[in-house]
């Protein structure tokens, strides 16, 4: 009996035994599995994270560089003894050092993601970069650092071709306000000179006739000037108006442009300081007749009480220097910096009539000649209009 008891009791054993073994089999299984799972999971991450075009930093809170992942394609090559191991302020320069460091003392007072962009020089080349900044472990923080140069200048592209736009817009806008204010004078002075050359025209004589004819053709090329000088500023702000230089005698150039203008005006008087010898320049003749003729016409019109007007040619090292000044009305102090705004004329014009274009279309041929234009002027004083050109190839003639 003692035998069959303990035989039970053996088989109880071998089949608990069994039964445990099964069970740790699965469990067993279950942890390969689990480990399985893991690395896939691993490799998935790291493969992600190989993948990713960034930087990648772990800093300590005092901002060392501890650890790092490269950039794929970076442009921006950075051996890692050049910064493992040291400082923020070791590495980049103090102004980007500073708000990096503050970034991750903010991450790691907060808790929170922290952005912010900064500019780094590598062979004179800027490049813009945008660091997102997280706590990563206690007292330490990661930096995930994406090179944005070519994002931020496509954005700056979009933002000039936006502000072009507006430009233009603004200027089409301007010109209609303009059109319909400026073009109603000469309108009626065509409609009511040809009225009373339709109703009376058969008792005039011939004078009387001419005369008002001469009205109506004097109103059409004043409009016909006002639409040339828009369409010529419509074609500068869109970038079409063109820089043909041509071999051009400045001195020439200056004495024919100043012999024009004088006949226009009786009360007035050109004087002329130009250098003995002729000179060689290349430049465009039709920019420059567009400055000049504009500069002196203005002289000439805001000195209503005429008087002398300068004109003055000198040579300064590479550059052409050229002089417009008058002793007539001045623009206002605060006036100045506008006057080259297309459509802007000073507070002090009175009834001299104008459209304000004139300086537009002269500062658009300056820019175009790569010079510059300033201007000095004083209230009931006189206005001086300094414009520098660059004569790149001069060429100088015995005279
Ligand atoms: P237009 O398009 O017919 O030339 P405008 O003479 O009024 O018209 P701008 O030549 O562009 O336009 O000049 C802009 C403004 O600058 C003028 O309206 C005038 O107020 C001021 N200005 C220009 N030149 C002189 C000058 N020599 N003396 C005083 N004011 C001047
Ligand atoms: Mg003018």
């Amino acid at each position: 009996q003692a035998h069959s008891e303990l035989e039970v009791r053996v088989q109880q054993r071998t089949a608990e035994l069994n039964q445990s073994n099964v069970q740790l089999k699965s469990e067993i299984d279950e942890r390969q599995r689990a480990e399985a799972a893991l690395h896939s999971s691993i490799a998935t991450n790291r493969a992600l994270i190989n993948a990713m075009p960034d930087w990648m930093f772990r800093f300590s809170a005092e901002g060392v560089f501890v650890n790092h992942k490269g950039a794929t394609n970076s442009k921006f090559p950075l051996p890692s003894d050049q910064f493992l191991g040291k400082s923020l302020q070791e590495v980049f320069p103090a102004e980007t050092a500073g708000p990096f460091m503050r970034c991750i003392q903010a991450a790691l007072d907060s808790n929170e993601m922290q952005l912010f962009e900064y500019q780094l020089t590598h062979d004179g080349t800027p490049y813009v970069f945008e660091a997102r900044i997280a706590v990563s472990a206690e007292n330490e923080v990661m930096a995930v650092i994406r090179d944005i140069t070519e994002r931020k200048r496509f954005e700056e592209d979009i933002q000039t071709a936006l502000n072009k736009e507006r430009e233009l817009n603004e200027l089409k806008s301007r010109f209609v306000a303009m059109t319909s204010h400026e073009f109603r004078t000469p309108l009626a002075t065509i409609l009511s000179s040809a009225e009373l050359l339709e109703h009376y025209g058969h008792k005039w004589d011939d004078t009387r006739k001419l005369k008002h004819l001469n009205q109506i053709q004097q109103s059409v090329e004043h409009m016909t000037g006002l639409l040339n000088d828009v369409l010529l500023l419509g074609k500068a702000e869109s970038g079409n108006l063109t820089f043909k230089p041509i071999s051009i005698n400045l001195t020439e150039f200056c004495r024919g442009i100043s012999e024009e203008l004088q006949i226009t005006t009786k009360t007035h008087e050109i004087v002329c300081g130009l250098p003995q010898q002729p000179i060689e320049t290349q430049m465009d003749e039709k920019l420059l007749r567009h400055i000049f003729t504009n500069l002196l016409s203005n002289a000439i019109k805001y000195s209503p009480q005429g008087g002398i007007i300068n004109f003055d040619l000198v040579f300064e090292e590479e550059d052409a220097l050229f002089k417009v000044q008058d002793h007539g009305l001045g623009i206002p102090q605060t006036e100045c910096d506008r006057v080259f705004n297309s459509f802007n004329r000073a507070s002090n014009v009175g009834n001299i009539s104008g459209t304000g274009l004139g300086l537009a279309i002269v500062k658009r041929s300056v820019d175009l000649h790569g010079g510059e234009i300033t201007l000095t002027s004083q209230e009931k004083v006189g206005t001086t209009f300094t414009v520098r050109l660059p004569t790149n190839q001069r060429v100088e003639q015995d005279g």
